[in-house]
């Protein structure tokens, strides 16, 4: 019985005539052995039966907790059907019903009255965790504070680390550290799962997180740490006091900022011209802009800019208009980009006087590439580059059906939710995912795989460049800037092994490099089967 129960050994209705007997099985199943494969089908029968995202969401998620191998083969499957249900858009509204969709626990739930006793907890934890991917749900996607309901995100990308880049499902670990929350809607839902209190901040949070770090490498050795959906003022502070003292990494800054170059280079392919010469503007100066324009400065300064050049190349955008250097009261992460020029209010206006050739929205304000953005954009340029990236999709700046109707179907276009293929003028685009899962996933398995016990910005910089090599003729044709999703395993495997070539060039690896970097990296990836 406890094989049945048990989501990583667990098989069904597909436990053989041979295992049924052998492992004591007889009578709690029903006669009838299904295949793998069978299972699968009906999965996906039951699956497109259900009336709403929501409840697919549910379905697969109660399916994960009874059986790991099949959960993960209708995933890896089905991956342009199933992404969106396990992960954005799906996963924001599964976050903001929370409370009222749990049903088993997933991870490790960590409070802030744990304080003294986090290297305990961890010790509960039955396996060997590599990879623990932490949220303390102060900022899920663009829908704010979501306190212990954030815990979805950890559990979704730890489920894609599985999924896309074959990271066994035993060494992954989700964390939510809930340290209270500042949402008064969810303080007084009776249904909320989490702490009823105000977030902790200041010297406890800081300490709290500290306990929380330390424990985790005693615990777990060499565990690499994934920052998810932190708030701003926490995100920038604990990547830069943790990144040269252990093997961490923040998806929202540095992935979503290798996703972005990726789609930059992608463009530039169709658009011609050198990214040096590109001016980006921002819309949103948070941790997805500052982090994709700090990736940018990098790229520019390889092909031979300045690092002033550079970095004048690049302007946020955020609520109090263009981010300028007489503005009083900014922020330290915008500092970089707070450039000399008289202050400009709107969007629009920023467009039309600094003439950008890319917009890149990272504001999670949606619908703020208007049409008259939109239609600004192409006069300025013969292929304007649009990046629509905030999630999930009621955050979208723009549709891709806008973007290609406003400007006559020149944009070079990527989003961070799915839209369908749009027919324009005759043609048909194919817009593709500017989503960081293009990249983490490949990430963590090259730092995992390499034992490095760093993850370094050159890491993010080779994946950036694999993932764009890896866009095919045929992509760019029909508009996309991304490889098409069924192939992210092979994507995962190739950035993995750049990641990994980093990590020994650099002496952060373990061990000797492998002469075949892509086959050992293939290697260690879990196919999930029986
Ligand atoms: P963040 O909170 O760090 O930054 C948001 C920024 O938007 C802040 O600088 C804020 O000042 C600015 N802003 C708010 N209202 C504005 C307005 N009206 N006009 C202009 N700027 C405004 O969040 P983040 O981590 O940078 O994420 C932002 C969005 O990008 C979210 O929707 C997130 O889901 C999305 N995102 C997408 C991907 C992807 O892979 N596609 C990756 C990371 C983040």
């Amino acid at each position: 019985m406890a094989l049945l129960r048990d989501p990583l050994l667990n098989k069904g209705t597909a436990f053989t005539e041979e295992e049924r007997d052998a492992f004591g099985l007889r009578g709690f199943l029903p006669a009838h052995v299904l295949s793998m494969q069978e299972q699968v089908e009906r999965t996906l029968i039951n699956l497109r039966s259900l009336p709403s995202d929501l409840e697919k969401y549910i379905a697969l998620n109660a399916l994960h907790d009874r059986n790991e191998a099949l959960f993960f083969r209708v995933v890896c499957d089905n991956i342009d059907e199933i992404q969106p249900l396990i992960y954005t858009p799906t996963v924001g509204l599964a976050c903001q019903r929370f409370g009222l969709i749990f049903q088993r626990p997933r991870g490790m739930f960590i409070g802030a009255n744990d304080r003294g006793r986090i290297g305990e907890l961890l010790g509960n934890w039955p396996y060997q965790a590599k990879l623990i991917v932490v949220t303390d749900g102060e900022r899920i996607l663009g829908l704010g504070d979501l306190g212990a309901h954030g815990m979805g995100i950890p559990v979704g990308k730890l489920s894609l680390y599985s999924a896309c880049a074959g990271v066994h499902p035993e060494h992954c670990l989700p964390v939510m550290l809930d340290v209270g929350t500042n949402n008064e809607e969810l303080l007084n839902d009776p249904y909320y799962i989490g702490l009823r209190q105000k977030r902790i901040s200041g010297a406890a949070y800081d300490e709290f997180v500290d306990e929380f770090i330390t424990a985790a490498r005693e615990t777990f050795p060499g565990v690499l740490i994934q920052f998810e959906d932190f708030a701003n003022h926490s995100a920038f502070r604990l990547l830069h006091k943790y990144r040269d003292k252990t093997s961490v990494f923040n998806d929202d800054i540095q992935g979503t900022a290798a996703v972005a170059l990726a789609g930059l280079f992608s463009a530039l392919r169709v658009g011609g011209g050198k990214l040096v010469d590109q001016t980006v503007l921002f819309l949103g100066a948070g941790e997805a802009a500052t982090g994709i324009a700090d990736l940018v400065v990098s790229a520019m300064r390889a092909e031979g800019a300045s690092e002033a050049d550079a970095i004048r190349r690049n302007w946020l955008v955020d609520s109090r208009g263009l981010v300028v250097k007489d503005r009083p009261g900014l922020t330290e992460h915008k500092l970089r980009y707070a450039h000399e020029h008289a202050p400009i209010g709107d969007f629009l206006t920023a467009i039309e006087t600094l003439k950008p050739t890319a917009i890149i929205g990272v504001a999670a304000v949606g619908g703020a590439f208007t049409p008259e953005v939109l239609q600004a954009m192409a006069r300025i340029n013969q292929r304007p580059i649009v990046f629509a990236l905030s999630n999930p999709t009621s955050k979208a700046e723009c549709s891709a059906e806008e973007a290609y109707r406003h400007t006559g179907g020149r944009a070079l276009f990527a989003c961070g939710s799915p839209y369908d293929p749009v027919e324009f003028d005759g043609k048909t685009f194919v817009p593709r995912q500017g989503n960081n899962s293009y990249i983490f996933p490949g990430v963590g398995l090259g730092a995992i795989a390499s034992g490095s016990r760093r993850v370094t910005d050159e890491m993010f910089m080779a994946a950036a460049h694999t993932l764009a090599y890896l866009v095919n003729d045929d992509d760019i044709e029909q508009g996309s800037l991304y490889p098409a999703l069924p192939r992210i395993r092979e994507v995962s495997a190739h950035i993995a092994a750049a990641v990994a070539e980093v990590a020994y060039k650099r002496g952060l690896a373990t061990g000797q490099a492998p002469n075949d970097l892509i086959g050992y990296i293939e290697s260690q990836m879990y196919d999930p089967h029986y």
